[in-house]
């Protein structure tokens, strides 16, 4: 099959690697070298180490070989001649084995540029000279086969583009993404940390970290007071038991933290001498009047005959919440409710704990503790439409806010050919069309996803995009027909009779950790006066100056701004500089001109200088930037191509 002309060039700069690299390092093996989302990569086997001294020798022959504007030539072989050209060119070594995995009856083709010949399916373009903007970015170690009992080769990653603009663009963005890392800023701009002794994937929140979050879970909340949001406090932990309930216990057993047995029932369970692997069946285990209580309600075989034991053996314990919706079900079901009552809407920062595989951590984004921006919506049928274009305006105020108005969302709905969706069709059909509906007056593209949905309703998903084109999931909104069955939950109808609520999970940020660590990249560490961890710098030229800067942070300590005072004896430059390195937003220099007439001497880090402004009127313009939560002017724009 054909690949896209952009694969060609890369999977065509692969084969040119090869040939610089086997031209520098004859005895080098060959794996394969296929093209990538973003590039290329070939393995290679050799004894000598690569450096990124021999990056550039081999991008210099490279660009040799390209030179020489070498032909791609394609030969079709039987598997008998595959073997001796493989031989012929000392590539047994995985080209054989490469060999093998083309299925009997499939063609065998070889590609040959100069000297250089390789066993591939192609495509290729036609000359070498067609390779017109191509970079080697990195060497890493990659196992044979992905297999970590094989043995590790060297793989050197590159990529090209169709012109030399395009690649430029391309490293620009790379170099952008680099400087905007948030687990380098975190730790400059001292925002979170992460240690060892706590655990990994675990986020300690420092000070100046804490007041973005703080902030942001404000803002957050003023919104959902608006929306007719209760604010709601649960445990970190709950009983096994509701999680049997709900069925997040032991299904999704591999993402949750072991649970936590009481300390009588573990002393006893020692004493019986019950063993590990005990222990866990009579934790997962459900007594058999639990089990037809479930299946009555689900109206199905929920859980099979096979989990229950006799009730004597039963253990029960707590689980480190991986989910905050069980909590809020409980305080929806403490109560007697009438349609009049509906919708309620329980909200949360509520932290949840997930069992994450250590590989899969990374800084504040994949962490094993996080607080969601939760909150679950208990609501009639013909609510649900509402209460999720609700969501997405919740959402919409939040991101434009913050600059990020350039998003899509989509639509998860049912695979019409599965059956593993709970709930009847008529209710999927109409959750479907409200999701479909609200997303369509959002005004903002979206997309429909069908085989997306979860098991019990159709989901919405947000994926922004930041300043610099890079794409984040975000958060969700979902449709639920399946707990309110599992916890019977129910309320007065109209008609006096039980109905049953519809419910919505959504968690538009999907966790603050997350939300933060996105935030952080977005604005480069450079955060909009109201969610900066240290608003304003006073700068006084000497020590002359040194009493009316304390006297204009008395000022806007009391105004409510964060700031600080810098006493140390440095130079100006100096101090101005280190306010800049901390990204504070506006440093303000006071000689003895402003002493004598109550000014400021104002530099912006969005603006520059802004030359002298009285203090009384600089800070009513603060006031105002910080209550209407205003962006620094860079943010506003959108990246444009490289900028040198
Ligand atoms: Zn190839
Ligand atoms: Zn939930």
């Amino acid at each position: 099959m054909a690949m896209s002309p952009l694969d060609e060039i890369r999977h065509s700069s692969s084969h040119v690697l090869a040939t610089a690299v086997l031209r520098l390092f004859p005895e080098a093996k060959l794996d394969i070298g296929p093209p990538t989302d973003s590039g290329f990569y070939y393995d290679f086997d050799l004894d000598h180490k690569f450096t990124t001294e021999d990056l550039t020798r081999i991008e210099a022959e490279m660009k040799k070989v390209i030179d020489e504007n070498q032909p791609f030539k394609r030969t079709e072989v039987p598997r008998a001649e595959a073997v001796e050209i493989i031989k012929k060119i000392g590539q047994e070594r995985y080209k054989l084995g490469r060999l093998a995995d083309i299925p009997e009856g499939e063609a065998i083709s070889f590609y040959q540029n100069g000297d250089f010949i390789d066993l591939c399916a192609g495509t290729h373009v036609r000359y070498t000279k067609q390779i017109k903007a191509f970079k080697l970015l990195s060497i890493a170690g990659a196992y044979h086969r992905g297999d970590e009992k094989n043995k590790q080769l060297q793989r050197i990653y590159g990529t090209a583009f169709a012109s030399k603009d395009e690649l430029a663009q391309y490293l620009d963005r790379m170099e952008q993404a680099k400087l905007r890392d948030h687990r380098k800023l975190g730790k400059e701009l001292k925002l979170f940390v992460i240690d060892d002794d706590v655990g990994q994937g675990l986020v300690l929140w420092t000070p100046a970290g804490s007041v973005i979050r703080q902030e942001l879970q404000n803002f957050i909340s003023e919104e959902l007071r608006k929306q007719g949001y209760s604010q709601v406090f649960t445990p970190h932990i709950g009983k096994l038991a509701l999680y049997k309930t709900s069925g997040h216990f032991p299904y999704y057993k591999e993402s949750q933290f072991t649970p936590i047995i009481d300390p009588d029932q573990l002393a006893q369970i020692a004493k019986e001498g019950c063993t590990c692997a005990e222990m866990t069946a009579r934790l997962d285990a459900v007594s058999e009047s639990f089990r037809q209580e479930i299946n009555r309600r689900s109206g199905r075989e929920a859980i099979p005959v096979e989990r229950t034991k006799a009730d004597e053996t039963l253990l029960d314990g707590f689980l480190l919440k991986p989910m905050n919706c069980p909590h809020h079900i409980k305080i929806f079901a403490s109560q007697p409710h009438s349609y009049r009552d509906l919708p309620v809407r329980l909200a949360e920062f509520g932290t949840v704990y997930r069992w994450e595989q250590s590989g899969e951590l990374n800084g504040m984004t994949r962490v094993r503790g996080f607080t969601q921006d939760d909150a679950h919506l208990f609501c009639t049928e013909e609510q649900v439409g509402a209460e999720v274009l609700g969501c997405l305006s919740l959402v919409k105020i939040v991101l434009s806010t913050l600059g990020m108005s350039d998003y899509r969302v989509r639509v998860g709905l049912r695979d019409p050919d599965s059956k593993k969706y709970t709930g009847d069709s008529a209710n999927w059909d109409k959750a479907e069309a409200a999701c479909r509906e609200a997303a369509k007056t959002l005004g903002v593209p979206f997309t429909e996803e069908p085989g997306e949905a979860a098991f019990y309703g159709p989901k919405i998903d947000f994926v922004i995009k930041d300043v610099i084109g890079r794409e984040w999931q975000l958060g969700t909104v979902q449709v639920d027909y399946n707990l309110p069955v599992r916890f019977d939950l129910s309320y007065s109808g109209a008609d006096n009779q039980p109905h049953r609520p519809v419910m919505i999970h959504r968690a538009p940020f999907g966790s603050m950790e997350r939300f933060c660590g996105v935030l952080i990249e977005h604005f480069a560490g450079d955060f909009p006066v109201w969610l900066a961890p240290e608003q304003v710098r006073l700068v006084p030229i000497s020590e002359k100056t040194l009493d009316y800067g304390r006297n204009l942070l008395a000022q806007l300590k009391a105004a409510g701004v964060r700031a600080s005072l810098d006493e140390h004896n440095d130079k100006l430059g100096a101090k101005i500089r280190r306010s800049e390195v901390e990204k504070v937003p506006y440093t303000l220099v006071l000689g003895g001109k402003e002493a004598e007439a109550q000014s400021v001497s104002v530099r912006s880090r969005a603006k520059g200088d802004e030359g002298v402004l009285p203090f009384a009127q600089y800070l009513e313009r603060l006031k105002a930037e910080i209550a209407t939560r205003a962006l620094p002017e860079k943010a506003q724009k959108p990246a444009t191509g490289s900028q040198k």
